[in-house]
């Protein structure tokens, strides 16, 4: 099965919206084996909206469009599509409903703009929108297929997985196109490769990327064109293989955030956490209390940015930042050890770097931080330089405050 995608609205084309929706379908469609064979976004203009859609189902007979369904004058699609396929928009009472209903929430009542979103194409199938205001569209006829889902990303994700992929996947090849990431931190992509090996023939015909990124290398495995059980068979080996070879630096996959897999593994073994941040001025707090759920983990941190309050609120000693810098490694274990004894925690990390862009030397230069993690018994630290700008080397910073935390619990 072939299909072209049509992505439509203004903001695409000035360049102030990315065109996310179009690569999460791509993806999506490519994963149940339809191929997408082309992809064009179009301005909220009504010819230039029937003219993409008339060219695709001429060409490719298949056609899925977001955007434009919307209560707004600039919201065109769904009139511009029901023309082209000759099919007078009805009321349909059930949309209208749902729509009044989702008012009703928020205790208000929908504007009179909505009840165009109650409006259907005659003999098209509705595609239920409990997230948003405006359904999806599928329309057969003598021109072909035309699915049209909603703009927000969010709207359109829960559309396309819930009810368009089910009706696709019907129609498809059953060879499919699917990735499996394996998500590793705290170690250079170089070294990572090293540890890899000969994967990319021993994996094949899969195919392997190595991606960097803030919070660490992901790699992402891929099967090209396998029927569908055994690209996930094929998929599922090669991952437990790389995260194998990985490590301590192997956290997870797919999209998965190291704070939740840390806290995870925190509460599974009943131990509270706390953090005593300077460069990262909260950062990896703030990571922690990301998650749902974090509070009955973490009991919050110190950010001690001064020297002053290092000693004032941890306990560190004047003279050890005097003789050795607020950024070494006895100041690092002086702060954990003080966080950990005054927020009353089992395992408390703490961060002290120079983030830049002045402030190095060249014993210590820019993106030079220590860590330290201090649990039952020991206290552990680290040296790490980081590359790039502030901003880059405080998240880089404090993803590896919770690497290092992390594999403290998987030692424990
Ligand atoms: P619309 O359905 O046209 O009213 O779009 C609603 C919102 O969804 C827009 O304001 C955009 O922020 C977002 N949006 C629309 N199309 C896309 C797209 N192709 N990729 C990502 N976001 C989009
Ligand atoms: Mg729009």
């Amino acid at each position: 099965m072939h299909i072209e995608l049509v992505t439509i609205g203004n903001e695409l084309l000035l360049g102030f919206t990315v065109d996310t929706n179009g690569a999460e379908i791509a993806r999506a469609l490519s994963s149940l084996g339809v191929d997408v064979v082309r992809r064009t976004a179009v301005p909220d203009r009504a010819e230039s909206i029937a003219a993409a859609v008339a060219e695709s189902l001429r060409r490719t007979g298949a056609v899925l469009t977001t955007g434009g369904l919307g209560p707004t004058r600039d919201d065109i699609s769904k009139t511009v599509v029901a023309e082209l396929y000759g099919a007078p928009l009805e009321f349909d009472p059930t949309v209208w409903s749902d729509i009044v209903a989702r008012f009703a929430r928020v205790q208000r009542s929908p504007a009179v703009s909505n009840r165009s979103q109650a409006e259907v194409p005659r003999g098209a199938t509705v595609l239920r929108n409990q997230w948003g205001t405006a359904p999806g569209l599928w329309l057969e006829g003598p021109l072909g297929l035309t699915i049209m889902l909603p703009g927000v990303p969010s709207e359109m994700r829960k559309l396309l997985e819930l009810e368009v992929a089910p009706r696709l996947a019907a129609r498809a090849s059953g060879a499919v196109v699917r990735s499996l990431v394996v998500r590793t931190t705290a170690i250079a992509e170089s070294a990572l490769a090293e540890r890899m090996g000969e994967i990319e023939r021993e994996i094949m015909p899969l195919s392997l990327a190595y991606l960097p990124g803030i919070e660490g290398v992901d790699l992402r495995v891929t099967a090209w064109g396998l029927p569908a059980d055994e690209a996930d068979r094929r998929l599922r080996a090669a991952a437990d293989l790389m995260a194998e070879r990985a490590g301590e630096h192997a956290y997870g996959e797919g999209d998965s955030d190291l704070a939740a897999v840390l806290l995870e593994r925190a509460r599974r073994a009943r131990l509270s956490l706390g953090t005593a941040e300077s460069c990262t001025g909260g950062l990896v707090g703030g990571r922690i209390t990301e998650v749902p759920g974090s509070s009955d983990v973490f009991a919050g941190g110190v950010v001690c940015y001064s020297n002053h309050l290092k000693t004032e609120l941890l306990g560190v000693p004047p003279e050890l930042i005097a003789g050795q810098g607020a950024v070494s490694e006895a100041v690092a274990r002086a702060m954990a050890e003080g966080a950990r004894a005054r927020i009353g925690v089992d395992v408390a990390v703490s961060v002290t770097g120079i983030a830049g862009p002045s402030g190095g030397t060249e014993e210590k230069p820019v993106g030079t931080v220590w860590f330290a993690v201090a649990s039952p018994g020991q206290t552990e630290s680290r040296r790490v330089v980081f590359l790039g700008s502030r901003k880059e080397i405080r998240e880089r910073a404090a993803q590896t405050a919770l690497f290092l935390v992390n594999r403290r619990l998987i030692a424990d």
